[in-house]
């Protein structure tokens, strides 16, 4: 029997993505409909002279509890062992990605100069699109040197998403907070917590409750905290 790579897809509000783990290690996360699929496909197989099975295992379903962590705002590093199947140079890239932090953006040139080979620049884009681990590997965290977005595997509008999901965790201040409350959107739940001095009561961002005054509100990063403070969960939208 020829080796294995475990293979399961897995719906999010990003797109569908494709999971592959190998020797007990994650191989692919990747765009399920992406361009140059097969392409990549072929890259992993070959690399690693195995083929693609459907089944699932624990790292798999490790790998997708992080994603949901990651896609709530919850969670700003993966631990997950990883396999990169590629060149040496293409190799070197991707370690490079992984140094961009959590919500901060680099450029090829700005990487390029990090591997010293300023020259490169390219090449260094050409490594950053045949990124197979998408998200965990933060290529999306790479913009043009004009500040436009450039390219994506999932799709620009994935990636301006991906972007704003890592930079509303920490630039949020208080009054943008208060102003989310009542937008009934969930894209926050998870990253703050909202409490009303009034009434005792803490609230998830898109609680449909009705809004209270900003002079008494008070946000907590965690529900612990809130409770902690003497707050009492909404039976409204039971955070
Ligand atoms: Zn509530």
């Amino acid at each position: 029997m020829p080796n294995q790579i475990s293979i399961q897809s897995y719906k999010t509000k990003i797109g569908e993505l494709l999971l592959g783990s190998f020797d007990g290690k994650l191989c692919l996360l990747d765009y399920k409909y992406r361009k140059m699929r097969a392409a990549v496909d072929n890259r992993i197989k070959t690399g690693l002279d195995a083929e693609f099975t459907e089944q699932d295992n624990e790292l798999l379903e490790t790998t997708r509890l992080q994603i949901d962590e990651y896609l709530k705002g919850n969670r700003t590093k993966f631990e997950l062992p990883l396999l990169t199947v590629g060149t040496d140079f293409q190799k070197s890239v991707w370690n490079a990605l992984l140094e961009i932090p959590y919500g901060s953006t680099s450029t090829y040139l700005q990487l390029a100069k990090s591997l010293n080979h300023e020259k490169a620049v390219r090449a260094v884009a050409s490594a950053n699109g045949a990124n197979s681990l998408s998200i965990v590997i933060p290529c999306h965290r790479i913009i043009e040197s004009n500040g436009g977005l450039g390219g994506y595997a999932g799709g620009i509008p994935i990636k301006k998403r991906l972007l704003e999901l890592e930079r509303s965790d920490h630039t949020l201040s208080d009054d943008q907070k208060y102003d989310f409350i009542g937008s009934k959107d969930k894209k926050f739940n998870g990253s703050f917590f909202t409490a009303v001095k009034t009434t005792g009561i803490y609230c998830l961002p898109s609680c449909s409750a009705r809004k209270p005054k900003r002079e008494n509100v008070v946000f907590y990063d965690t529900k612990e905290e809130a409770i902690l403070n003497g707050f009492r969960a909404c039976k409204v939208c039971k955070p």
